[in-house]
Parts: structure tokens; sequence; C-alpha cells
């Protein structure tokens, strides 16, 4: 049976060492309901676990085997999962990365997490940690990681991740699009004061809990009065502010409308024009950016989130 998800793998144009790590790990281990064999070595995502308070799902395989060529997933790495689930994916990572290479999973549900950490010590996987918390921290003990693998949908990539990678140091990650619920799945690499990347594909994983899925929500306080200094208005507003929800980690929702909230100023998001509240350069430099690359969507762009520093979005890709 795994021998049937291998060529399936194969067939995706997967490599060898990735597709073969799938042979080396029985999926049904790390499931909590029993499911026909041959269903469980499908191409499908699986539900793993389900008490009717928590859930988690073990992902579609040729995705991971995907996110694992993206990242260029190799002999040595040293990776932080965020989402571990029940851990399904972090073996398959190690035998990927092999007994000279760690993978640290953070799960956030502590029984799902507990579960993990049975499930890879009965399989004797021993290059794994396991830790149980919000993904939103990292786990800076075992920093700086060659790779950080998301398996849960985020709101944002929190500074946290971003300083425990080092340069050239690579991230792969659905991120939840507040306004159209999407969930596309993006590849950054580190080269400091930014992460540059773009779109890979997009995803539906589930959203995650606690800091990384109300990013909305912390952000509220951000808003502040400040006089209106301009109206700007702009063709394909929407583009704008996925691009800027992207980019700048500062969206918050208020009365069903969008605004961007930094401490010098705050942005209105409406049909057809950005109302701008005292200063917001950022944005007006995006603005001008994305003008000139023809108000193309993300998909299309390349995108620099700043860290400390102001987001840019560049034509080529
Ligand atoms: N990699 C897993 C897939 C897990 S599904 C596998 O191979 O099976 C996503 C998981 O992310 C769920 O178990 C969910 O509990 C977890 N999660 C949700 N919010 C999280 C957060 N803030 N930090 C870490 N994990 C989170």
């Amino acid at each position: 049976m795994r021998e049937r998800l291998f060529w399936i793998l194969k067939n995706y144009g997967v490599k060898d060492r990735i597709a073969k790590a799938f042979l080396e790990v029985p999926r049904e281990s790390f499931l909590m309901k029993r499911y026909p064999l041959s269903y469980v070595y499908e191409d499908v995502v699986l539900v793993s676990y389900d008490d009717g308070e928590v859930f988690s799902t073990s992902s579609q395989p040729s995705l991971m085997a995907m996110f694992m060529e993206w990242v260029e997933l190799s002999e040595g790495m040293k990776v932080l999962e965020v989402g571990g689930g029940t851990g399904y994916n972090a073996a398959v990572m190690s035998k990927v990365v092999g007994d000279s290479g760690l993978i640290v999973s953070i799960e956030y549900s502590e029984k799902i997490c507990k579960i993990a950490e049975e499930n890879l010590k009965k399989l004797g996987i021993e290059n794994v940690i396991v830790i149980c918390g919000d993904g939103y921290y990292g786990v800076p003990d075992f920093a700086p990681y060659d790779v950080v693998f998301v398996t849960v949908g985020v709101d944002e990539i929190p500074d946290t991740w971003f300083e425990q990678m080092h340069e050239k140091s690579r991230v792969i990650v659905p991120i939840n699009l507040k306004l159209s619920g999407r969930q596309p799945a993006f590849l950054f690499s580190k080269a400091s004061p930014y992460l540059v990347g773009g779109y890979k594909l997009e995803t539906r994983f589930i959203k995650a809990g606690g800091k990384l899925g109300n990013l909305l929500e912390r952000n509220k306080k951000f808003l502040k009065e400040f006089p209106l200094s301009k109206v700007i208005s702009i063709s394909r507003p929407f583009l704008f502010l996925e691009l800027v929800d992207i980019l700048t980690r500062k969206l918050t929702k208020i009365d069903g409308r969008f605004y961007y909230v930094d401490d010098r100023g705050a942005v209105e998001f409406l049909n057809g024009e950005i109302r701008i509240y005292g200063e917001a350069t950022e944005i007006e430099n995006l603005l001008s950016q994305w003008e000139r690359c023809g108000y193309r969507g993300f998909e299309h762009l390349t995108l620099h989130i700043g860290y400390n520093a102001f987001s840019r979005v560049s034509c080529s890709i």
C-alpha cells in the first residue's frame, strides 16, 4: 500500500529521497480512527484526531511532499514545524533529514501533542522533539532553523520565526487572507531585514488558534485617532488590501471595515479609495511600487516582508 503512495508522489515529480521517506512511515499509526489501509495511502487529507473538542488532520501527502521539495529539505537540516498534529509529517520529515538532522514540532493542543509524542516514541523515532504550545512563539531553544514548515493556516509570519531563522533559511507557510478567506501558501527565504518570496499554491489547512489566528483582534488596540490627511482613489482596491494583509501584518477590522494601523497613523480601506489618517509612509510607498507593477495580484509579484523595516513589493517573479 505504501508503495502505491510512493508511486503517486513519484508521478508528481517528487524526488526519491523525499518519496522514499513516505515508504518508511506507517501513516495509520498517526490516525485515531481506523480507515481501510487502501484509503490511508490514497493522496487525501484524513482526520487524525477528533474528540468533539479538539481536531486535527493528516495533510494531503502530495502537498506535504511539495512543501518539502520547495524548502529543499535535505539531510542534516534542522526544522521547526508549526502545527505538528499527531506527528505524521514530522515523522516523514525526520526520515528525510536523517539522524544528523532534527525536527522540532510545536502543537497547540495539549492532548494532541501528547499523542504525537506517544506515536513517535512507539515507532522509535528519536530525531523529533514535540513541544506543546502556541506556535506563535516558535521554539527559541533550538534555533536557528534551516526551515520553518507550517502546516496550519496562520494570520502572519511573526517576528519570532524571523528571529529563529538564519540568513537564507526558508519558510513555507499557508497564510489566512482576512478579506477573501483564501489560504494561499507562500515560500520565503530570509535576507535581512526581509523575508523575500512569493505565492506557491492554494491550500486548505486548519485555521490556527491562539495568537497565530487572532491578528485582527490583537491589532484593534493600535487604531488611534489621527487627522485625515489624504484620500487616494485606487483601482482594484481589494487586490491592494490583500497585498497589505500579507506584507504588513498590521491589519485590523472594526465594524466590518479594514484598517492598517501603525503608531504614526492609520489607513482606512473603502470601496475604491483609501483614507490616510496621520502618516502611513509604508502604505504610500507600497501603493506606488504596486502601481509600477501594473496593479497585479500578489500571485504575480515578489514580496519582501520587512522586519523592523517597511515591507516592499517588486515586479519580477
Ligand atoms: N502536520 C500535521 C497536520 C496538523 S493539522 C500532520 O502531519 O498530521 C494542524 C494542527 O495545527 C492541528 O493539530 C492544530 O491543533 C494545530 N494548531 C492550531 N493552532 C496552532 C498554533 N497556534 N500553534 C501550533 N499548532 C497549532
